[in-house]
């Protein structure tokens, strides 16, 4: 009897001695990374670095899962943006109907073949009708289509169809240029070559005069 409350007296100062124990630095940067709340994604991310042969609980790499996810999000983000509220409040009346043109606009986006960056610029005109929109706009509307798992072809084509639908112009022109990682770091591993992918709609596929004056706008801006 004496013997077996000793034994529960030295159990309950034990508890207390691990509960009391300072955690080691390793320890309080584990509870840092709980905080900052990984997804689905994050514990995947852990997963492909065990599966490359790295130790997820390395310092380098503790929160590495986190900031994979949280930047892998932020590049898709396009995909919950709404279009509508973006453009809405930034439409005005046509004051006259010469071409607009607005050049160089960068874009970073992800190949959905390789999941690899390319990035470029882009290029973008119309004919207003009756409606402008606002200028920053236009490369927010680029963004909106640039922040997903894309091919340069369809963002090229995306912007265009979509001033289209918004502004009604008599045409919209859209050329990009862009360098892609997957063709850069592997495959052909070719690291100067540019991609070039327009989409011409309205007046400018009609009438060769309006796409002559739009591509001697964007030349000097082309690599
Ligand atoms: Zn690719």
């Amino acid at each position: 009897m004496k013997s077996s409350n000793k034994a529960a007296a030295l159990k309950v100062v034990e508890q207390k001695v691990e509960v009391a124990k300072p955690p080691s630095k390793y320890q309080a940067k584990q509870a840092d990374s709980k905080k900052d709340e990984r997804g689905l994604i994050g514990d995947l991310y852990e997963k492909i670095l065990k599966d490359l042969g790295e130790d997820p609980s390395r310092e380098g790499l503790l929160r590495t899962p986190y900031r994979a996810e949280k930047a892998l999000r932020f590049l898709t983000s396009g995909y919950t943006q709404d279009l509508e509220e973006l453009v809405n409040d930034a439409l005005f009346t046509a004051e006259n109907d010469d071409m607009v043109v607005v050049k160089d606009i960068e874009y970073y986006s992800l190949c959905e073949h390789h999941m690899l960056p390319f990035f470029g610029r882009v290029h973008v005109a119309y004919l207003p009708d009756k409606k402008i929109i606002g200028l920053s706009k236009i490369p927010r509307i680029v963004d909106v289509f640039a922040r997903r798992l894309q091919v340069q072809e369809r963002i090229t084509q995306q912007i265009a169809d979509t001033l289209m639908e918004v502004l009604e112009p008599r045409g919209v022109a859209v050329v990009s240029e862009a360098q892609h990682f997957c063709m850069m770091m592997r495959g052909v591993e070719k690291q100067c070559s540019t991609t070039i992918t327009s989409a011409m709609l309205g007046e400018f596929r009609r009438n060769k005069a309006s796409k002559d004056e739009f591509l001697a706008l964007i030349r000097s801006s082309l690599r």
